[in-house]
């Protein structure tokens, strides 16, 4: 009915393709303002604050008549709310509104999860009419619109309108102005969409917890109550809050207190569970019931932390067992007595009086009791509460064979039938076992039984109960679950894995056989992690997870080990290549891009193999080995795989010494500095040089940094090593300064995202700038997106090296994952493209185009920005021609020159360089 208002694809091509002309430029308090919001955003912590803070704040960033937001609050919701956010007043005058998904703008944008802009709806009068509707959210009357969809976690969960009654409002500006904004709010409002999830699993959880007819608690490894149900406080007549902190020891009488002590020790020790152990439990009131206790350890990371225990009042059970088996002897007694009538006359008596209390109690009692033949296993009496419990009326259980040994579940009914046949040996016994009800679902029962023999000792019955025990066993798996799996992506956790690769271990030993261990690493998480928020960081573990289940086989275990890190274990494999082409699965399906919250995310993946074929290696040594190996695989340059050897422990042990020997290194001087030209892509002249760091190792010769300074970062030895390096640079750039006065020369300096953790940075450059005599403005400071990311106080920091003209480069421009937005944030003056993006230019055909466009859009954005750009990596005359059609302004790369020392680099100012010619042939 409403389906003319909604934009069909045809109509949809034409309002998005309309004037994509109108570039009007943004104001800069626009920007700071959307920062703003964006910022306040993330503090919202319910979905009632972040409309507020929508409602407050969107009217002073983009021009609108109305603006609206639409929710689907469920993905299985079959409507949306439409929320008006255009102004305080306006919200409170226009309730929200329940809309069907589909009906209304809103709803078809919920259901394409594409955006359209609509500049001028005046150009288009015959296809919108009636061009919209106010109901949904659209002003009356409007020419201009804005629709954007609010994407996370791959999933549309609502849209954002505005709408403005002047035609050509909304510019391309604004279009990306206001996509950005939606990818905010979109990220907040999911968050907060999730946290709701989260409240109402805990509710379902306590409702589960209350709902059960079972004490359900947890004791601490002492043995007092930590958690405790209600029911477990109607059971002990004491209240939740005293029961808490309480021994579970005290709720009995002394002399039992010892042996229930024991009890919890040997779940502790032993680490197995204690079923149906009957005990007297003490009232605060003094009264005495029956119960029977359940205890079984809670581990977490192979360690037992806690223990879950739930019990049962069978005070009413025991005496309706009793009275039957009662009954069962009376009847013995009668047939044996059959010739003495007078005493028949009074045990007759007696079994009526006995029959009638049994009477009683079935009807009251929360139990079935049974009797069975003890030889087979047709049942002779049920109690009629049966019906309440599976379905069955009492008479189909005595009328049929086998009723209840046939609906035993067919894995559990082998052992229930073996336990329930050592009878001539055992007087009692109790089963735990699913049993089918009516409605063809399982259900936990527990099973007790008892032999009843006649005057001469013969088997005469048997006199049993059923408990529905099936809460307590779903809470017990549930905590159980919550031991073994890991509470983000589902995945088994780390003890759960070694208990797996123990019994992998285990059994080669025995049987022979071979397995194999594959460690897996995500190269860039860290990246992603600090970039783009935890949130997204978890939804990449989440969608790497279910990548890893996908392409494994069902036997195999995938495991989360913690932070980035997963383990695959690969049972009966036949040789290496069995694990080898598994990880180049897992590679390739790892490396697909994935779209998480609206951002393209691509992650690499480094793996580890080893090997089962060292006869005795024990689990923790293969996983440890497996690990090496993945080192390895990210030494050599990540993203691929690498298979233990013993070498690589050997290699593992250098490393070590590595890290030993530089701590001497900084002492005993071994340092030195390589310069690389810097050079104008238009005149071919070097406008100055990047200082890089080498290492001269007196047994190893020179290594590179790639190599040394991530262990210098992680001792932190890199803070003196770096004003080392700036000290050296500064001082090396002044000499050149006044040797080749007529070029005008400067100096880049790498500066690792550890520095900025220092508080002295300004101080420190201050000092060696005046030390060595070099002016400001001939020093370039090359930081890297992780810097902008990871610390709070860097904005102050870069406006401090600004105001004294000491420029910033940023390095490795496009391998971070910086939002666009951190270039309106911080003082940078030149982006570095790099070297990845460089190497393929000017190679095949698929893949120059998209690196071509890729450098293309950075050197137009640091236009745009006012920033200079320099090319990293130029290695052929095809790259520098390429780039230099792009206008790129500089370039670096051994095109130019490789990193020279000192001396070499005063003989390349001193001769005019051989690219002059290929550079800026006119101006030779
Ligand atoms: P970077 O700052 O991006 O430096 C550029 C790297 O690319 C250098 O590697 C350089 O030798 C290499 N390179 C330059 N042109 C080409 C080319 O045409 N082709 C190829 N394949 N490579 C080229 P290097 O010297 O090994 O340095 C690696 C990284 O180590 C640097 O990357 C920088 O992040 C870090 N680094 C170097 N010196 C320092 C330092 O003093 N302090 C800090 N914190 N980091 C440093
Ligand atoms: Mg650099
Ligand atoms: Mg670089």
């Amino acid at each position: 009915m409403h389906e003319d208002q909604s934009p069909g694809p045809e109509l949809r091509k034409l309002i998005n393709a309309d004037s994509l002309s109108t570039r009007v430029p943004i104001a800069q308090e626009t920007l700071l303002l959307l920062a703003e919001l964006a910022n306040e955003l993330v503090t919202a912590p319910d979905f009632e604050a972040l409309k507020q803070i929508l409602i407050r704040n969107l009217r002073w960033i983009i021009d609108f008549d109305c603006c609206t937001l639409a929710v689907q609050f469920e993905p299985t919701d079959a409507d949306y709310i439409l929320f008006d956010v255009t102004s305080p007043s306006k919200t409170r005058r226009t309730p929200p509104q329940k809309i069907p998904l589909g009906e209304g703008w809103p709803g078809q944008v919920l259901l394409d999860a594409k955006p359209y802009f609509l500049s001028d709806l005046t150009q288009l009068p015959d296809l919108v009419t009636p061009p919209v509707k106010p109901e949904w959210g659209i002003a009356s009357q409007a020419n201009s619109l804005m629709l954007l969809p609010l994407r996370a976690q791959a999933r549309t969960l609502g849209c954002l309108s505005f709408s403005s009654k002047s035609p050509g409002t909304y510019s391309m500006n604004w279009r990306t102005l206001a996509s950005l904004l939606g990818s905010q709010i979109s990220e907040q409002l999911a968050s907060i969409l999730a946290q709701d999830q989260l409240k109402r699993a805990y509710e379902f959880r306590e409702r589960v917890m209350e709902s059960t007819t079972d004490a359900i608690y947890t004791l601490d490894l002492t043995g007092n109550f930590t958690l405790a149900n209600q029911r477990t406080a109607e059971m002990t007549g004491r209240n939740l809050k005293e029961l808490i902190g309480t021994p579970f020891t005290k709720l009995f009488a002394v002399p039992e207190q010892v042996k229930i002590q024991d009890l919890i020790s040997r779940v502790i020790i032993q680490g197995g569970a204690i079923n149906q152990f009957d005990l007297e439990l003490r009232q605060k009131q003094g009264q005495q019931r029956l119960i029977t206790v359940n205890l079984a350890p809670l581990t977490f990371a192979g360690e037992i932390s806690a223990i879950v225990g739930s019990a049962q009042d069978i005070t009413q059970r025991k005496q309706a067992e009793a009275a039957l088996l009662e009954v069962k002897l009376m009847q013995a007694a009668k047939q044996g007595l059959e010739k003495e009538i007078a005493q028949r006359q009074r045990v007759e008596e007696a079994l009526l009086a006995t029959q009638a209390r049994l009477q009683h109690l079935l009807i009251t009692n929360p139990t079935v009791i049974y009797s069975r033949a003890w030889d087979n296993y047709d049942i002779t009496f049920v109690s009629e509460n049966v019906k309440a419990f599976w379905g069955y009326e009492a008479r189909e259980f005595t009328a049929t064979q086998r009723f209840w040994a046939d609906r035993i579940h067919p894995e559990d009914a082998p052992w229930v039938f073996a336990a329930f046949s050592r009878f001539s040996t055992q007087e009692d016994q109790i089963c735990e076992y699913r049993f089918l009800h009516k409605d063809r679902t399982y259900r936990w029962i527990q099973d007790q039984l008892k032999l009843v023999r006649d005057s001469d000792g013969n088997p005469l019955e048997l006199v049993g109960s059923w408990h529905d025990i099936h809460e307590r066993k779903r809470i017990e798996e549930q905590l159980r679950y919550s031991a073994f799996y890991d509470a983000l992506t589902d995945l088994p956790n780390r003890a759960l894995f070694m208990n797996r690769l123990e019994h992998a271990v285990d059994r080669v030993q025995r049987q022979a056989g071979l397995f194999a261990i594959l460690f897996l690493d995500l190269d860039r998480f860290k990246v992603v992690n600090d970039s783009l928020g935890h949130s997204i960081g978890d939804q990449l573990l989440i969608a790497i997870a279910d990548r890893l289940k996908a392409c494994l086989r069902p036997e195999d275990t995938v495991a989360r080990l913690g932070g980035d890190e997963f383990a695959i274990l690969l049972e009966q494999i036949q040789d290496i290549q069995d694990p080898i082409l598994i990880a180049q699965r897992v590679q390739k399906q790892l490396a697909q891009p994935l779209n998480l919250s609206g951002h393209e995310v691509f992650t690499t993946t480094s793996i580890g193999i080893a090997l089962s074929t060292t006869p005795d290696s024990r689990a923790e040594e293969l996983l440890r080995d497996a690990d090496t190996a993945m080192y390895r695989a990210k030494s050599l340059g990540k993203d691929r795989y690498e298979i233990f050897d013993a070498q690589m422990h050997a290699n593992a042990v250098t490393l070590l010494q590595l890290e030993t020997d530089l701590r001497w290194a900084v002492d005993r001087q071994e340092f030195l500095l390589h310069y690389q030209p810097i050079v104008s892509l238009e005149t071919g002249k070097i406008t100055g040089f990047e200082a890089l760091l080498r290492w001269q190792h007196p047994q190893r010769g020179l290594i590179s940094p790639g190599v040394f300074i991530p262990i210098a970062e992680e001792t932190g030895l890199i803070v003196p090593i770096s004003w080392w390096v700036l000290d050296q640079a500064c001082r090396q750039m002044h000499t050149w300064q006044a040797q080749f006065s007529a070029q005008k020369l400067s100096i880049s300096v790498n500066l690792s995202s550890k520095l900025f953790l220092q508080t002295n940075v300004i101080a420190q450059v201050d000092q060696v700038l005046s030390k060595t005599g070099l002016a400001a403005a001939s020093l370039k400071l090359e930081i890297t997106e992780t810097v902008l990311a990871e610390n709070t106080t860097v904005a102050e920091v870069l406006s401090q090296l600004r105001s004294r003209g000491v420029q910033v480069y940023l390095d490795d421009f496009g391998t971070g994952y910086s939002s666009l937005s951190y270039l309106h944030q911080f003082p940078i003056d030149v982006l570095k493209i790099d070297r990845s993006f460089v190497k393929s230019l000017g190679s095949s055909e698929v893949e120059e185009r998209q690196e071509t466009s890729i450098v293309q859009s950075i050197v137009v954005l640091a236009r745009n920005l006012h920033m200079q750009v320099i090319a990293e990596g130029i290695e052929t005359a095809a790259q520098l021609a390429q780039l230099q059609q792009l206008n790129c302004g500089y370039g670096q790369g051994y095109f130019f020159s490789r990193p020279l020392d000192s001396k070499a680099t005063t003989l390349l100012l001193q001769s005019p360089p051989q690219w002059w010619a290929m550079v800026a042939p006119g101006r030779i």
